[in-house]
């Protein structure tokens, strides 16, 4: 049997459960190696390091070797970057486990993708110093965009979606975050009635969001309609995929500021 153990430099603790009496199961984002699902044996002892080590949220150097089974085990753990948020605030809490929880879901088993793992770390780094609770919320829809736009599913919005040609963002006609259309395929969308349209100006700040720093697209500011109306498109984008929205994703919606 192949015990090779190894030490992994960068593994970001994303979701753990018990498993039996003494053990937990933890997953893992980590860094060149994608999400994977390890057992710590021992960690429930309360007298165990794995127990406040290996807590969602923290980064941690974990040392671990995989059985010919395939299953993962992780032997040793040093904590690299602990995140408290909830000794600040709820919020800070709920938006930090709420982006551990996507990132669960909208990744495969050791699938590797580095920019996944590095915007959720950025983004972790800027909620642990905030304060204000609006700029939190904004900070978690641009992390959600930015997600988006890693996974390759934020829809393009510069061709029509119907004739392929290009559009001229000042001609919209009428857009959601599934299809955008030009004037002349518009008057033949039979569903035009039916579908929630947003105004044209939020196509420009998606780009923005796109295309600049978590940082920069922080320094926006919105306004409580357009706050609702980017929750709204997001939540639009969410339903399309395949895998559901944590439970928290809507009690943040209840708790917004
Ligand atoms: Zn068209």
């Amino acid at each position: 049997m192949n015990q090779q153990r190894y030490w992994n430099e960068s593994a970001l603790v994303l979701k753990r459960y018990s498993a039996g009496e003494k053990d937990r199961q933890v997953i893992l984002y980590i860094k060149g190696v994608g999400k994977i699902s390890a057992k710590a044996r021992g960690a429930k002892n309360l007298t165990s390091p794995f127990v406040s080590r290996l807590s969602p949220l923290n980064t941690c150097r974990v040392l671990m070797y995989r059985a010919g089974s395939g299953y993962w085990t992780i032997t040793q753990c040093e904590t690299l970057r602990e995140f408290t948020p909830e000794k600040h605030s709820t919020k800070k809490a709920i938006i930090g486990l709420t982006m551990m929880d996507i990132i669960d879901r909208c990744s495969e088993p050791e699938h590797v993708n580095d920019p996944l793992y590095e915007v959720t770390i950025e983004t972790l780094e800027k909620l642990e110093l905030m304060i204000d609770e609006k700029k939190m919320e904004q900070l978690f829809d641009i992390f959600q965009v930015k997600i988006f736009e890693i996974l390759g599913i934020l829809p393009s919005f510069s061709h029509c979606t119907r004739c392929h040609q290009k559009i001229d963002p000042e001609k919209i006609s009428g857009w959601d975050m599934l299809q955008i259309t030009c004037h002349d395929c518009e008057k033949f969308n039979p569903k035009k009635h039916a579908r929630e349209t947003f105004n044209k100006e939020y196509l420009k700040l998606l780009n923005y969001l796109q295309k600049n720093t978590i940082e920069a697209s922080l320094k926006i500011s919105m306004d409580e309609d357009q706050n609702k109306d980017m929750k709204k498109m997001l939540r639009t984008l969410w339903n399309a995929q395949t895998f559901s929205l944590p439970k928290s994703f809507d009690v943040l919606e209840s708790l917004h500021a």
